[in-house]
Formats: structure tokens, C-alpha cells, sequence
């Protein structure tokens, strides 16, 4: 136990606990990554009661907070320079945001899945993470209800056009998901144009899924008439 400790200490001396938001030093006496008082009062939320409309399947999405600034370059950190450990925070914050809203708890709760190469080389998915999180509230274990069949480029090097074309015929029911009739959350980490959420709603739904209701952790301040509520 002590080797534990003195490990934990040289452990916290090597790497102190930061924000996971701002990536500010976080005060000594702090035992892991968490939120600065700063972040945790200056989050850039979106209003209660907005969110998106996806095009193709109509299907709602809500985001609790802009992807922009700080929270832009936390997830970056997330998705991109393993901080996979994000993820408990970003539960935290998932939520709070989700009892607020006070949706109709769902039967189901799955993720936009990364295709099978790229989950090999990060070593995580992101959006798995954050779907366990938000399942969690529910008393539920999120369940893969999806895969990836094609290899996309990434969406994010993409024009809204692109992103949707890339999207089609990408995604398939998971091998043995029981879909029908299932009220589903779909969760990802950011949603820009919709169009990856739009096609996973759209396989959901041509399965039997009764409603797919999305869910990310930030959206993008794309404001069109139309689908922004
Ligand atoms: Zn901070």
C-alpha cells in the first residue's frame, strides 16, 4: 500500500491533475483530471430546451454545450492525444444535462461506432465511452447496435456535402441487435452537420427501432433555419 502511494505521489508530481476543460493546473490538494472552478462556472452551454433536427430522419438531437474554445480542444484532447480518461467528466456532465431535459427514458442506449481499423489504432471509442455514461443514468449498459461497414475518410476533413455522401452506406445493424420496437439513444461526441448521426438513425430506424433520439456532447454553432429549435 505505501509503494502505492509513494507511486500515486510520483505519479501526480509527473503529471499534476488538470482541467480537463482549460488543461489549467488544478490545485495541489486535487486527486485526478476534474473541472477548475473557472470551467465549471464558464461552460459554453446551449440553452435549455434547443436542439438540432436531423434532415433525412427528423429525429432530434440534443447537445448540452457549443463546440468551440476550450471545450473544442478538451475534446480534441479526447478524441485525438488519449485522454480516454475524459470520459468520467464528460459523464458527469452528460448527466446532469440529460436529468434536466428529463427525456422519456429510453429502452436503448448505442453509439455511432468508429470503423474497426480506426478503434484499433486509438485504442478506445470515444463515443462508446460516452454512451456508457449517459446509459449508466438509465440503469442500463449501452449495447452495440451498429457497425461500421465502410471505411469513411474522416468527416471532419469534409464539406457539409461530402460529409453527407461520405456518410451513405456506411453503417449496418451490429450482427445479433435486437432493435425492434426500441425506443433508442443514439450518442456521439460532437455533431457538426448531422450527417453521421442522420445515416446511424436511419439504419436504426429501417431495423424497427421505434424512435432514435441523439445525443452529443457538443455541437457545432451551425444555425440554420430549419433544423436549429
Ligand atoms: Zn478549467
Amino acid at each position: 500500500m505505501a509503494l502505492k502511494r509513494i507511486m500515486n505521489r510520483f505519479l501526480r508530481l509527473l503529471y499534476p491533475p488538470r482541467c480537463v476543460i482549460c488543461h489549467g493546473l488544478l490545485p495541489t490538494d486535487a486527486e485526478a483530471d476534474g473541472l477548475c472552478d473557472c470551467c465549471a462556472g464558464h461552460l459554453p452551454s446551449v440553452a435549455p430546451g434547443k436542439y438540432r433536427v436531423l434532415d433525412e430522419t427528423v429525429s432530434l438531437c440534443f447537445s448540452p454545450f457549443y463546440y468551440q474554445d476550450d471545450m473544442k480542444q478538451s475534446i480534441r484532447r479526447y478524441k485525438f492525444c488519449g485522454r480516454a480518461h475524459y470520459h468520467r467528466i464528460y459523464g458527469i456532465l452528460l448527466r446532469a444535462y440529460l436529468r434536466d431535459l428529463d427525456l422519456a427514458p429510453p429502452d436503448a442506449v448505442t453509439w455511432a461506432p468508429l470503423s474497426k481499423k480506426r478503434l484499433r489504432r486509438r485504442g478506445y471509442d470515444q463515443a462508446r465511452l460516452l454512451a456508457e455514461e449517459a446509459a449508466s443514468l438509465y440503469r442500463l449498459t449501452a449495447v452495440p447496435m451498429l457497425r461500421k461497414v465502410r471505411n469513411t475518410r474522416p468527416q471532419s476533413s469534409l464539406s457539409a456535402k461530402a460529409r453527407q455522401k461520405n456518410a451513405e452506406g456506411v453503417y449496418a445493424p451490429a450482427v445479433g441487435s435486437d432493435i425492434t420496437g426500441k425506443r433508442v439513444l443514439l450518442v456521439d461526441d460532437i455533431i457538426t452537420t448531422g450527417s453521421t448521426l442522420d445515416a446511424c438513425a436511419q439504419v436504426l430506424l429501417h431495423a424497427g427501432a421505434s424512435e432514435v433520439v441523439c445525443l452529443t456532447l457538443a455541437r457545432s454553432r451551425l444555425e440554420q433555419r430549419g433544423r436549429d429549435r
